[in-house]
């Protein structure tokens, strides 16, 4: 209450005991003094400690740098994009992810920023399919790179296609924001962590109506989706592809340099194909497999790549030091990347995606989700690094979000990967672990649902749990180490693999464009950002 309502109320309690004291009220009231004019309003003064609180300056300097954002609102000023989609990072994830990045480095973690959290804008993406209210990433991937939302399952094809028809399949066909920056000339790239046949990158550019028809097809005469890679008829072609999913591209009687067999059952060799279509004579393709040629790799003389580091998905982050070969990381690869891309004058558009953080949510780990969310800003650093926001839009978000929660309350710089421990009201924690009702300690991250606890000790891999049943519910932790690699959180409701959640997810962006990324929007919207700031429907 200001002093003006406090001189209202005043004056409207005298008016009130003048009705009763007095039957000739109206007299008294004309009696009555008036209130004074109000002065010049003087800014009312903040306490000292008000101004001088860490937490007041970091927001005047925050609203300071929002103020002088300078928004390029030119379309087509975007002459590079640059996509980044952690699979299943939902909001939980990030904040989750932000403060073990934090508590990694020493901090209490909260306050952290993760890199992509110090972008200028930000929104919100409803991620439902047509058909799902909690959707799948084949349909979520599909709105994000061609404009139109669609069924979960299909991939590029739109909603009135039924999943797996491949003659409907062919009647509507989507065109992707990588083949419009493909028809203008730019260059273009998908790097991921998962198969580059698997659903996020496969909505970059192939169209099928069914996301499993990633080696053979089982109806019709459609393309599986390795095959419409090779083939791609867009432009000059992908010119970077880097991830997993190698044994899609060879034929069952091939074992490769990682002792896997081939899945195709046609008998073609698609990287030979790949060689053979791009060692033209004028540009030179190159195939890399492994960490050596990786590093190998002659980045002023090479045209073309494509890196297929994995018979399947490449390893979880934290399990990379593993691989058989040695793969690079998401940070590795985008930098690789954005220097081959750079080449092109005309500019380029690049997909990265941290296909990983999505399975260890599945699996219920939330280790394996954090570690690969935090390897995605990772890589999100190196994109900021090595371009400008003059001319390159960078937007980082999800498909979807999972079940994971943050719940309890615990004391701040706890642990987040560790068993709530609250704090005595002073702030100093307690001893012990809170105990639930049922007397038992609980962590702070959980899962609605899932294939429930596991401890499996320094074990990074989290698809360990796949090898052992369903174990939902709550489980004595006392003597647990719940921040250890393996360890997987307890689920309510036992499923064969932990759930997508429904829920909205974040959407940063930074660059020409990026202030378009606000408010909330149906996830087809951020193609139109895309082609809007990259000038690609012109
Ligand atoms: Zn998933």
């Amino acid at each position: 209450m200001n002093k003006y309502s406090k001189l209202a109320l005043g004056l409207s309690i005298a008016l009130l005991a003048a009705g009763c004291s007095d039957d000739s009220g109206s007299d008294n009231v004309a009696v009555l003094p008036q209130p004074e004019q109000p002065q010049e309003q003087q800014p009312l003064a903040l306490p000292q400690s008000q101004l001088e609180s860490s937490w007041f300056k970091v927001g005047q300097q925050a609203v300071a740098r929002a103020q002088a954002q300078t928004i390029n609102n030119t379309p087509g000023a975007a002459k590079n994009i640059i996509l980044f989609i952690g699979d299943g990072m939902g909001i939980s994830t990030v904040t989750a992810a932000r403060i073990l990045a934090g508590q990694q480095q020493g901090l209490d973690g909260e306050e952290y920023q993760l890199s992509f959290e110090k972008m200028p804008f930000a929104g919100l993406v409803k991620t439902y399919n047509t058909n799902q209210q909690t959707p799948d990433s084949a349909g979520t991937a599909t709105a994000i790179m061609t404009g139109v939302k669609t069924k979960a399952g299909v991939i590029n094809v739109d909603e009135t296609v039924p999943r797996g028809d491949c003659a409907a399949s062919k009647q509507r066909p989507l065109t992707t924001v990588l083949e419009l920056a493909e028809g203008q000339g730019k260059s273009t790239g998908i790097i991921s962590t998962a198969r580059v046949t698997h659903a996020t990158p496969a909505a970059t550019y192939a169209k099928v109506p069914d996301r499993d028809w990633e080696y053979k097809v089982t109806d019709g005469d459609c393309t599986d989706i390795a095959a419409q890679l090779v083939a791609l008829n867009a432009g000059d072609g992908i010119d970077v592809i880097m991830g997993g999913g190698r044994r899609n591209f060879l034929p069952s009687s091939e074992t490769d340099a990682e002792g896997a067999a081939g899945k195709r059952e046609d008998g073609r060799n698609l990287v030979d194909e790949w060689l053979d279509r791009y060692n033209d004579g004028v540009t030179n393709a190159v195939y890399i497999e492994d960490q050596t040629g990786f590093n190998a790799l002659d980045v002023a003389g090479t045209d073309k790549l494509l890196g297929l580091f994995n018979p399947s998905h490449m390893h979880y982050e934290a399990d990379r030091g593993n691989d058989t070969a040695g793969e690079p990381s998401l940070s590795e690869m985008t930098a690789k990347g954005l220097e081959l891309l750079s080449k092109n004058d005309k500019g380029y558009f690049l997909m990265v995606e941290g296909g990983r953080i999505d399975h260890g949510h599945h699996a219920g780990s939330a280790y394996n989700a954090l570690t690969d969310a935090v390897e995605l800003a990772e890589a999100v650093q190196v994109a900021m690094d090595k371009t400008s926001a003059e001319d390159t839009l960078i937007i980082v978000t999800a498909d979807h979000s999972h079940v994971m929660t943050i719940a309890g309350y615990p004391t701040r710089g706890n642990p987040i990967l560790g068993k709530v421990i609250t704090n005595d009201g002073s702030g100093q924690p307690e001893e012990t672990p809170a105990l639930a009702a049922d007397g038992l300690p609980y962590t702070t991250l959980g899962y609605t649902t899932g294939r429930g606890h596991a401890d499996y000790g320094e074990t990074a891999d989290a698809d360990e749990r796949y090898g052992h049943e369903i174990d939902t519910g709550r489980k004595d932790l006392t003597n647990v180490d719940t921040t250890a690699p393996g360890y997987h959180q307890e689920a309510l409701i036992p499923t064969s693999a932990e759930t997508h959640g429904g829920e909205d997810v974040g959407v940063w962006a930074r660059g020409p464009g990026a202030h378009w990324v606000t408010g909330t929007n149906e996830q087809s919207y951020l193609f139109h950002v895309m082609a809007r700031a990259g000038g690609l429907l012109d």
